[in-house]
């Protein structure tokens, strides 16, 4: 006999409920007996405890009843997750864009040339989209632009952003590839959001969480140290993250790359200069005429210290 049923049998014997305790209640009430003993009343009592301990007992083990979790998964949440299985450096670059960044990246009229004239003239493509490299062991996930004058006759041009965009990524992800800008562009249409990338960069003047307008310098071409010749590494991206320092070869397909060149081919750039660059510089211009023009101490009397045409 199981100890519930045994407890429910002795209960049951207390109270006078067995072998027509029941009926002897009933005449003990109508005869005007007192029928709840204190006998009685602390055999209630413990009833109501056993019932309420059995509540708990079930819940309990309808919790314990739960499937287990698979074997991938239960190192994760079982404890935390120790140090040793995290990567030894986290990629700087590699950072989720927030909402309020979604938010803010504008819609884009365009693409035109990161290099070279708007329409990709004195420049050219190197090492296409694509193009397998058995050196550095994958195929190139991006493409690199050159100066139609070879070597470093293109070192230290201006890198233009191909389209209007927000600065996501500023910074220096690895000595490999130097100086990256990542700007994210809101494309026309169906609204989905693309990302480029400029890398080995010599400078990069424009810093993250800024509007740039298409065809604003943002940095100048550069060697990525000394690593390589001049050339800009272009990329373009559908990602949710700045995707910065990412394998520029990719062993595995071309991951979520997409064609760069194609991309300006998709979308063209219309024929004339992006307004909010105009407007930006007529700001910036603006802003110039209203410094003040007093002479700084150390210059001599007569130079105007602000020449506003610096500032287009
Ligand atoms: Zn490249």
């Amino acid at each position: 006999m199981s100890p519930l049923l045994h407890y429910s049998l002795f209960a049951i014997h207390s109270l006078g409920l067995s072998d027509g305790g029941i009926d002897s209640i009933i005449n003990a009430s109508m005869s005007g007996k007192r029928i709840l003993t204190p006998l009685r009343l602390f055999t209630l009592a413990l009833l109501g405890l056993g019932a309420a301990g059995v509540g708990v007992i079930a819940h309990l083990n309808a919790d314990g009843e739960a499937p287990p979790a698979s074997p991938a998964t239960a190192g994760i949440y079982g404890q935390d997750v120790p140090a040793s299985t995290l990567p030894a450096t986290l990629l700087p670059g590699l950072v989720l864009l927030t909402p309020h960044q979604l938010a803010l990246i504008p819609q884009v009229d365009g693409f035109q040339s990161p290099c070279g004239t708007a329409g990709g003239g004195f420049v050219y493509d190197a090492q296409p989209f694509n193009t397998p490299n058995e050196k550095r062991g994958g195929h190139h996930t991006g493409c690199d632009i050159n100066g139609i004058g070879g070597e470093n006759t293109d070192l230290g041009l201006p890198v233009h952003a191909a389209a209007r965009g927000l600065v996501v990524y500023n910074g220096e992800p690895s000595p490999e590839w130097g100086k990256v800008v990542v700007l994210a562009h809101r494309l026309p249409g169906d609204s989905r959001i693309i990302q480029t990338l400029y890398a080995h960069l010599d400078k990069s003047i424009v810093n993250v969480g800024r509007f740039v307008g298409r065809g604003e310098p943002i940095g100048t071409v550069g060697t990525a140290n000394g690593n390589y010749l001049a050339h800009l590494h272009f990329e373009a991206i559908a990602s949710p993250c700045t995707e910065a320092g990412q394998r520029a070869y990719s062993a595995t397909g071309t991951m979520n790359r997409l064609d760069p060149q194609q991309l300006l081919a998709s979308h063209p750039a219309p024929a004339v200069p992006d307004p909010y660059e105009t407007v930006r510089r007529l700001r910036v211009r603006e802003a110039g005429l209203q410094q003040p023009m007093a002479p700084a101490a150390n210059m001599p009397t007569g130079t105007v210290p602000v020449n506003p045409t610096q500032f287009l």
